[in-house]
């Protein structure tokens, strides 16, 4: 068995931490290549103590020098900053295995690094995808990667589906992907009721713990949204095939329906380090440290349609994706300004699908044409919800 060598791209986030505890249960299989985050830097430290990497990157220039510090008395750990060092060590022929962790808009450019070197890109940072769609996977084409989904639903897909086909669903006989959704924890919400949710109550997800920023997405269903958008562009498939199905219980972590009839599930415990140590492992088998499935404990499974009504955001990302262009990539960026405010108390929950909608009517959709212009454009999308936010608190 030869031993992988593993960027993790985010490692103080949930998804980071997640795949260094995968990684600690293996240390025949993996060693760490490189570590990076954004700001913090006494966690970065503690980690790279315990893991001893080659690189390890700081995207803020002053937690750089805060890592350095802390570092002293390990020089052969060499710390770099920004975007620059981001890429650097993502691309770096010295790794093999790249965890794409980094949350939101900032997670493309080191991720696409990874890409277009080739790696084995385990996907974690979804948004990344949904905003250059593709391009992202021309990129992957062209350079070889083995892309390899760690959302949840999009690594259950992956496993119910012949890994030779995986993007090609109808020569495998692939009739329906059943998405599956937890509701988040507002699922029986009321519409007045949702007027007036905080931000530790929209945080405190009933079945995963996650980052913030994803925790609100799966509040507002916009997670749903841009997983249907991730969905179609791993799996080759048209929305029309991918049919949401929220599961309160989060067990089926997303089902596949076939020709014949036939339904493939994938269940686990809600516990991210299962599609982490797929992804890691590929196509072997390895233990995550999970807990068994206690189908007797858990006695049901329900199942009910996504109410667009209350949930507007899954209807926007749907639209987003059908406009087609760099709608999606204003839909994220109008999302991440829209959650950023929200969770800093200066917008209602409700008005998160608002400033979207208004910023997708404020920004002119042109053709996604190339890396450049979806920067630019998410870049020009901040701006314009920065404004309908402001507009919305005179
Ligand atoms: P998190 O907020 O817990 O962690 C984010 C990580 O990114 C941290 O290490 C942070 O330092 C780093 N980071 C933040 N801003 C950065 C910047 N500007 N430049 C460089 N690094 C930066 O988030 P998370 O919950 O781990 O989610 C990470 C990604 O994985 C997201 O795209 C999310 O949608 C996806 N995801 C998460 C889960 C989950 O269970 N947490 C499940 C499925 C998908
Ligand atoms: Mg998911």
């Amino acid at each position: 068995m030869r031993q992988r060598s593993v960027t993790v791209l985010g490692a103080t986030g949930s998804i980071g931490l997640s795949t260094l505890d995968v990684i600690r249960r293996h240390p025949d299989r993996f060693a760490v290549y490189a570590l990076t985050a954004g700001t913090r830097a006494a966690e970065m430290a503690g980690l790279c103590r315990e893991f001893r990497p080659v690189f390890a990157v700081m995207a803020d220039s002053d937690a750089a020098r805060e890592l350095a510090e802390r570092l002293v008395d390990l020089p052969e750990i060499e710390v770099l900053s920004g975007e620059a060092g981001l890429c650097q060590v993502a691309a770096a022929s010295e790794a093999d295995t790249v965890m794409a962790a980094i949350v939101g808009a900032a997670g493309l450019a080191p991720t696409l690094a990874a890409v277009r070197a080739g790696k084995r890109v385990l996907l974690a940072n979804k948004e990344a995808l949904v905003m250059s769609g593709k391009l992202f996977m021309d990129a992957v084409a062209e350079s070889g990667a083995e892309l390899l989904p760690i959302d949840s639903e999009h690594n259950a897909i992956f496993q119910c589906m012949p890994a030779d086909k995986v993007r090609s669903p109808v020569a495998a006989g692939i009739t329906r992907i059943l998405l599956t959704a937890s509701g988040g924890p507002f699922r029986t919400f009321s519409a007045d009721r949702l007027r007036s949710v905080t931000p530790a109550e929209a945080c405190a997800h009933p079945n995963w713990s996650m980052g913030q920023k994803i925790s609100v997405d799966s509040a507002t269903l916009m997670n749903k949204g841009l997983e249907l958008i991730e969905a179609c562009w791993l799996f080759n498939t048209s929305p029309e095939q991918v049919e949401v199905h929220v599961h309160p219980e989060s067990i089926i972590h997303s089902m596949v329906e076939y020709a014949d009839g036939s339904v493939l599930a994938q269940m686990g415990s809600p516990d991210m380090r299962t599609p982490i140590a797929n992804g890691l492992a590929w196509p072997e088998r390895i233990a995550a440290g999970v807990a068994p499935l206690d189908l007797f404990a858990i006695g049901r499974f329900h199942f009910e349609r996504p109410d667009r009504q209350r949930f507007p955001c899954l209807r926007l990302a749907a639209e987003a994706f059908a406009t087609g262009g760099t709608a999606p990539a204003v839909l994220n960026a109008a999302n991440e300004i829209a959650v950023a405010a929200f969770l800093d108390g200066k917008l209602g929950f409700t008005d998160i699908p608002v400033i979207i909608e208004r910023t997708l009517a404020a920004t002119e959709v042109s053709e996604a044409d190339s890396f450049d212009t979806i920067f630019v454009k998410d870049a020009e999308a901040r701006e314009r919800a920065r404004e309908q936010i402001s507009l919305l608190s005179v």
